[in-house]
């Protein structure tokens, strides 16, 4: 068994061919991926049937994202991106409370490695959602 097979068993996803192609897919980047670029890659290319293969494709997110594996970024630029939730995250929203970065010059976003801390969070508030984005310019942009 593979490592990324191990990884979505034990997340209780069944590692079908396309599930373990997005996941390696979106690990492998560095930023984070719209929907458009992802069907690029796994519906539109591929196969011959591809209303069969889309829902397939928009299952497999919702459930990476259901199980947390994956999360989406509102980055202002009223188009959702996808990444790879760090694998020591076990828990909801809340528990991962990590930045964003958006380059307003090569329009990507980036997870922020550092954990923002829950004691900024009042006593007796609780957090559904976390939406935390910083722009400027990314270090690629900046030496160019
Ligand atoms: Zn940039
Ligand atoms: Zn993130």
């Amino acid at each position: 068994m593979t490592k990324t097979e191990k990884a979505l068993l034990a997340k209780g996803i069944r590692p079908t061919k396309m599930r373990l192609k997005i996941y390696k897919y979106l690990k492998r980047k560095t930023y984070a991926v719209t929907l458009k670029e992802m069907q690029k890659v796994f519906v539109i290319k591929s196969e011959v049937n591809k209303t069969a293969n889309k829902t397939t494709f928009y299952r497999a997110i919702k459930l990476f994202e259901e199980k947390r594996m994956m999360h989406q970024i509102d980055d202002g630029t009223a188009i959702a991106k996808y990444a790879v939730t760090h694998e020591n995250v076990t828990a909801g929203y809340g528990t991962d409370l990590h930045m964003h970065f958006h380059c307003n010059a090569c329009k990507k976003t980036i997870c922020l490695p550092n954990q923002i801390s829950k004691e900024s969070l009042p006593e007796n508030y609780v957090t559904i959602d976390v939406n935390l984005v910083l722009k400027g310019i990314c270090e690629k942009c900046k030496k160019n």
